[in-house]
């Protein structure tokens, strides 16, 4: 990255569906200096969500393009033909502004942004209470079709086996106090 200017960043990583969208919203809300960096993606948008706010949304043309100029720090084909990125000038951005980039990614994009920032990263992976759980929960968002919840479900499997890796394994069982040590282990960090 060109980026004169360095900084701290928390990495939230989990299975899709464990809750780290949700618990990242409140955190965004908690004045702890945070910013999102606003990923790319290929997929379309779901009805709730707002292009440059959630993603950019960039379709598969677009994300190719991105990545054929080199504008990814990292990204992963994260489901079959969808593609996801985050994307360097959203860190140069949020660092410009002397915040903490604040990233939700996958499981392979949170180990890679780890290994990159080094001890300028938190790692956080969310774990959700059960396989179980974690699928009433993405069935519940009904945002997927069956098939991708199948292949979600499929991915999840694969992904808790990394929990270890990460810095924090945070249990996601009762939101309220997920979210509560979430921004524990923030303001720790940011004394550091
Ligand atoms: P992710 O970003 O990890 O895919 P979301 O934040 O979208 O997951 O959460 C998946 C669904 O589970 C959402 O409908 C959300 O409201 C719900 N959820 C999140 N945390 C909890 C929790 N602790 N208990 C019950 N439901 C939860
Ligand atoms: P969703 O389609 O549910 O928004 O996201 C699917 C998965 O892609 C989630 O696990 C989400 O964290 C991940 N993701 C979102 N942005 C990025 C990114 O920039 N890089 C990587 N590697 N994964 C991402």
């Amino acid at each position: 990255m060109s980026t004169a200017k360095t900084g701290k960043c928390v990495i939230f990583s989990a299975p899709s569906g464990a809750g780290k969208t949700t618990i990242v919203h409140h955190l965004l809300g908690q004045n702890l200096d945070l910013e999102f960096s606003i990923s790319a993606c290929s997929r379309e948008p779901r009805p709730n969500e707002i292009n440059g706010k959630d993603y950019h949304f960039l379709g598969v043309d677009g994300f190719q393009k991105a990545i054929n100029e080199n504008a990814f720090i990292e990204w992963e084909e994260v489901y079959t033909a969808n593609y996801y990125g985050t994307l360097k000038a959203e860190i140069e951005r949020i660092w410009e502004k002397e915040k903490i980039v604040i990233f939700d990614v996958d499981v392979i994009g949170g180990l890679n942004l780890k290994r990159i920032f080094g001890a300028n990263a938190l790692a956080i992976f969310v774990q959700p209470p059960s396989y179980d759980e974690l699928e009433k929960r993405l069935r519940h968002r009904s945002t997927e079709t069956e098939d991708k919840i199948q292949q979600r479900m499929s991915k999840a499997k694969t992904e808790l086996t990394h929990a270890d890796e990460f810095d924090f394994v945070l249990v996601n069982d009762d939101l309220e106090k997920a979210c509560l040590k979430a921004k524990e282990l923030i303001l720790d960090f940011k004394q550091k």
